[in-house]
């Protein structure tokens, strides 16, 4: 469909959470296991990474290029991407950086990137300033946007829905944390190009519903056109609830340490605090207020995330 360079673990399994649905009591509820990608530690930025790496190597990229949050998975996964292809990588960070690293922040070092601290309303200055720079090196940069949100890597959760129709389930809803919003638009586009029937309802992370959903529906009408479909989606065809927002982008509330407990003491899934943790206290609220019906099958996309466990700023509180 688009170039693609396949290193992803794929297909990642669908299983059933079956201690989980007996201690929520309400829904049947499964699980993509898309913390299960293979690339050191994995996550949903992998697929994204497929497409993008190959449209890199396609341009002749020596140095990939992203920003995110000092714990970010997606400059994680990125970071690994460029060292398994050879490829030199600079992350753009903003928050404050751990002293010793730890979490995916320890990992962004391990991998090799050049890490460059900046305040988070300074972020797109410069990565404008480091790209250009690059250029003038003979780095051959590719920037990668933050989350890897655009319509080439929204290409890999188009792909993940048509692996999603392939595999043992018929989810009537699909669950998962949603931010800068590839995922979802990657997964209305794919649900399209499947016919899946379900709904795909994204538990904001941080944005209010009312600046995710046009973002959503913007970047998923992109991709549409980009695999040459006419398609438009509108804000009011995307499902986002903004209920779970909490204090703010990474901040770990009671919610959230409840939802890490209990998915790793029913089933062994390991939440993050940030993104997965987040969606999965949206589900168990949900849940246990009755919104879903009780004959409903609830596939619960696990994004990854794993190793901000690991982060000083989380690891106390959630023991
Ligand atoms: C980036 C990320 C998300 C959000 O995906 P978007 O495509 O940015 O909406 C969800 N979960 C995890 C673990 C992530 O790292």
């Amino acid at each position: 469909m688009k170039p693609r360079i396949q290193f992803a673990h794929l297909p990642t399994p669908v299983e059933p959470m079956p201690r989980l649905t007996a201690a929520l009591g309400g829904p049947q509820l499964w699980v993509k296991r898309d913390d299960q990608t293979g690339l050191a530690f994995g996550g949903n930025k992998t697929r994204k990474l497929e497409y993008l790496l190959a449209a890199a190597q396609a341009e002749g990229a020596q140095t990939l290029l992203t920003a995110g949050a000092v714990q970010s998975n997606h400059c994680r996964q990125t970071a690994a991407a460029a060292a398994k292809f050879g490829l030199d990588c600079i992350l753009v960070l903003f928050g404050d950086p751990p002293d010793p690293p730890d979490g995916n922040h320890l990992l962004h070092h391990l991998l090799g990137a050049e890490i460059i601290f900046t305040e988070r309303d300074r972020v797109e200055a410069q990565l404008a300033a480091t790209f250009e720079q690059a250029q003038v090196e003979g780095r051959r940069p590719y920037l990668i946007p933050y989350g890897g949100s655009n319509p080439t890597g929204a290409m890999g959760y188009v792909n993940a829905m048509l692996e999603l129709a392939g595999q043992d389930v018929a989810p009537d809803w699909i669950v998962f944390p949603s931010s800068s919003g590839g995922t979802q638009a990657g997964m209305l586009v794919g649900a399209r190009l499947s016919g899946f029937a379900g709904k795909v309802l994204g538990i904001s992370v941080d944005e209010p519903a009312a600046v995710l959903r046009p973002r959503v529906a913007e970047l998923a009408t992109a991709t549409a056109a980009y695999i040459g479909e006419g398609w438009t989606f509108s804000a009011d065809q995307v499902l986002v609830n903004d209920d779970y927002t909490g204090a703010g982008y990474a901040v770990m509330g009671t919610p959230e340490i409840e939802a890490v407990r209990l998915f790793a003491r029913t089933e062994a899934l390991l939440v993050d605090p940030v993104y997965t943790g987040r969606a999965a206290a949206g589900l168990i609220d949900l849940t246990r207020k009755g919104f879903f019906e009780d004959t409903d099958t609830i596939l619960f996309w696990h994004t990854g995330g794993g190793p901000a466990i690991f982060a000083g700023r989380y690891q106390g509180r959630l023991v």
